[in-house]
């Protein structure tokens, strides 16, 4: 062997060994923490147990605990239908069955009749839910009304009142103009008046009679006037009559 051979052995030797030295002084011993991870509904538990070198493993595997139901029965409306809801008091997790049927709406009917203006009906109204719908109509009827004529008098217009014997609503028509009122005689219309009326001349303010033939003249002393009535005669000779 050559000598240069023996040393690379001898420097290879020196090497290896100081490496196997280095290497045990520094080898690594895992410190572990543990973590128990709980199970839950659907999932294992477990313990976890994690290096600070990132080295992990796990074991103490514990069976799901399985969902914990609460059942709750939902009855049938009329429209839709009833089941079972399970609902687990742990995670939430719900899921239906045990369906019925729907029950039906049970209508009770009205029948609404038409009145004067507004039609008939027939109404059906579900007891269990109160829903509506109405069909069978019928026409109003149509007022019946009941015609009074009203005749006017000297201040107020004439008038025809309708009223429904039905409903009693009331409407007004056909008016008439008030009646005229009957004009006093007086010379300058030349009327009729009364024999034994008195008024006040409008002119020149004198009391006056009536007399048959003559017309309206200057009222004398002794001339009757117990039917005049405050100078104003004129006004209320209608009234007046003999
Ligand atoms: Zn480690
Ligand atoms: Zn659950
Ligand atoms: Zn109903
Ligand atoms: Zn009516």
């Amino acid at each position: 062997m050559k000598k240069s051979t023996k040393i690379i052995i001898a420097v290879a030797v020196i090497v290896a060994i100081v490496g196997i030295i280095f290497g045990v002084s520094n080898i690594h011993r895992h410190k572990y923490i543990d973590e128990v991870i709980a199970p839950t509904c659907t999932e294992n538990g477990y313990t976890r147990h994690t290096c600070e070198c990132g080295n992990t493993y796990t074991d103490n595997e514990t069976e799901p605990l399985g969902h914990k139901y609460v059942d709750e029965v939902v009855a049938p409306t009329c429209t839709e239908k009833g089941y079972t809801k399970h609902t687990c008091e742990v995670c939430g997790d719900t899921y239906t069955d045990s369906e019925t049927e729907p029950l039906g709406h049970k209508y009770i009917d009205e029948v609404v009749a038409p009145t004067c203006t507004e039609k008939g009906y027939t109404k059906h109204t579900c007891e269990i839910c109160d829903d509506i719908y109405t069909d069978n109509e019928t026409e109003p009827l149509g007022h019946k009304y009941v015609n009074e004529v009203i005749a006017p008098t000297y201040t107020e217009k004439g008038y025809t009142k309708h009223t429904c014997e039905v409903c009693g609503d009331t409407y007004t028509d056909n008016e008439t103009q008030p009646k005229p009122k009957p004009q006093p005689n007086n010379n300058n219309q030349g009327g009729e008046a009364l024999p034994g009326t008195f008024r006040k001349n409008p002119t020149t303010g004198e009391l006056e009679s009536y007399l048959p033939g003559l017309g309206w003249v200057v009222a004398t002393q002794g001339t009757d006037t117990t039917h005049h009535n405050d100078n104003s005669g004129w006004e209320n000779s209608p009234q007046i009559g003999h």
